[in-house]
C-alpha cells in the first residue's frame, strides 16, 4: 500500500472505477454502465476522449476499417461522428448524402474530424448515464495513492485540480491511463511493452521481451493556411541537428534531410470532392476540408500533423 496523503479525504464506493477516460476507459465505463453497474470514471485533463479528443488524433484508421468487422460500439462511435457533422455543419448535398462522409477528406482513412466534434459525441454518449446517476465523471482528477489487496487495486485516492482529495473503493478497478500510471502508483505486478515468445507461446512474439517496445511519444499540432500571412517562428535550439539527422517521412536517423523533403508537397488549396487528394502530410490527417461545406463557411482547411518520436 502506498502512503495516503495526511489531508482528510471524502470517500465513495462504486461497482467499477475506471482511471483514464480515453477510448479504452470510455469503452470500459460505458459498457459497465449499460450493464447496470455504478461507475466512477476519472480523467486527468478537462476533456474525456484521450487520443481522439484532447490529443487531436482523428479516427482515420485506414480504409479497410469500413469493410472489416469491428466491434458494434466502435462502429457506432464512427457513425455518430458522421451524424454529428450532418446535424450541425452546413455540408454540401453530396458529402451530406455520402454514407462514408469524411469531413476532413483525409487520405489516411475515411473518417477524419475535428477534436471538438469528437468531444461532443463523447459527451452525447455519456449523457444518459450521467443523467441516471449510474456514471460519475470526475475531470481534472489524478490518482495520488492506492490501497491494494495483494496484486489487486482496492481503492484509489484522487486529487482534484483544487487539491481536494477523494478516495474511491471498488471491487473492479481499471487502469485506462495511456502509461499505466495507476499500476505503477499501486506497485501491483504488471508487464509493459512486448513479452517474449517463450513467455506467451505466441508464434509472432519477439524472441526477447522488451519493456520499452511501446507507442512512441507523439506531438500533434493543427495548421491552417492563410495566404499572404507569415507566421514563421524563430528556429528553436538544436534545429540544424534535428533537421539534418531526421527525415520527416521516415523519422529514421540518417534519412533524407528534412530540408529536402518539404512537409507539404502541394499548396493546401481546395481539392474537388471527386479527385483523390495527393497523399502528402497536408492531406493525411486533414480534419476539415472546405470543399465539404457550403461556400464561405470556412476560410481555410485545417490539418493535424502528428510527429512520432521514434
Ligand atoms: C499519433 C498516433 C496515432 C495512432 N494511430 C492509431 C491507429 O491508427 N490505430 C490504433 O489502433 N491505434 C493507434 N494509435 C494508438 C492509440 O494510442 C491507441 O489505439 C488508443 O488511443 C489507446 O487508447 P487508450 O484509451 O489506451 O489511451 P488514450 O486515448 O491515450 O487515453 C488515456 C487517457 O488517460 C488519461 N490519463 C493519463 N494519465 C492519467 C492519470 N494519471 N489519471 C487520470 N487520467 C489519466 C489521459 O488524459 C487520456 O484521456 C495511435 C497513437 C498515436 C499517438
Amino acid at each position: 500500500m502506498s502512503a495516503a496523503p495526511a489531508t482528510r479525504t471524502r470517500e465513495l464506493g462504486t461497482d467499477v472505477l475506471v482511471v483514464g477516460a480515453g477510448l479504452g476507459g470510455l469503452a470500459a465505463a460505458l459498457t459497465a454502465a449499460r450493464f447496470g453497474h455504478r461507475v466512477v470514471l476519472t480523467e486527468a485533463t478537462d476533456w474525456p476522449g484521450g487520443l481522439f479528443t484532447a490529443q487531436a488524433v482523428p479516427l482515420a484508421d485506414g480504409h479497410r476499417i469500413e469493410l472489416d468487422p469491428v466491434s458494434p460500439g466502435y462502429r457506432d462511435l464512427r457513425e455518430r461522428i458522421r451524424d454529428f457533422y450532418r446535424r450541425n455543419y452546413p455540408l454540401r448535398p453530396e458529402p451530406y448524402a455520402d454514407p462514408l462522409l469524411n469531413p476532413g477528406l483525409s487520405t489516411t482513412g475515411h473518417l477524419s474530424h475535428e477534436p471538438r466534434a469528437a468531444l461532443a459525441v463523447v459527451q452525447e454518449l455519456l449523457t444518459p448515464h450521467l443523467a441516471s446517476g449510474r456514471l460519475t465523471l470526475l475531470l481534472r482528477h489524478r490518482p495520488v495513492a492506492a490501497q491494494t489487496d495483494g496484486d489487486r487495486v482496492a481503492a484509489v485516492t484522487l486529487a482534484a485540480a483544487d487539491g481536494e482529495l477523494l478516495t474511491v473503493g471498488a471491487p473492479y478497478v481499471v487502469d485506462a491511463t495511456d502509461l499505466g500510471e495507476l499500476l505503477d502508483l499501486a506497485g501491483v505486478e504488471h508487464v509493459t511493452g512486448a513479452e517474449s515468445r517463450e513467455e506467451t507461446g505466441e508464434p509472432h512474439a519477439a524472441a526477447a521481451a522488451d519493456p520499452l517496445d511501446q507507442q512512441p511519444v507523439s506531438w500533434v499540432f493543427a495548421l491552417d493556411h492563410r495566404p499572404g500571412e507569415d507566421h514563421t517562428v524563430d528556429r528553436p535550439a538544436g534545429y540544424d541537428r534535428w533537421s539534418d539527422s531526421f527525415s520527416w517521412d521516415t523519422g529514421e536517423p540518417g534519412g533524407a534531410p528534412a530540408r529536402s523533403v518539404p512537409l507539404f508537397l502541394h499548396e493546401p488549396d481546395e481539392v474537388p470532392p471527386w479527385a483523390a487528394p495527393p497523399n502528402d502530410r497536408w492531406h493525411q490527417l486533414r480534419a476539415l476540408a472546405r470543399s465539404r461545406y457550403l461556400p464561405g463557411t470556412f476560410d481555410s482547411d485545417i490539418t493535424l500533423v502528428d510527429w512520432e518520436q521514434t
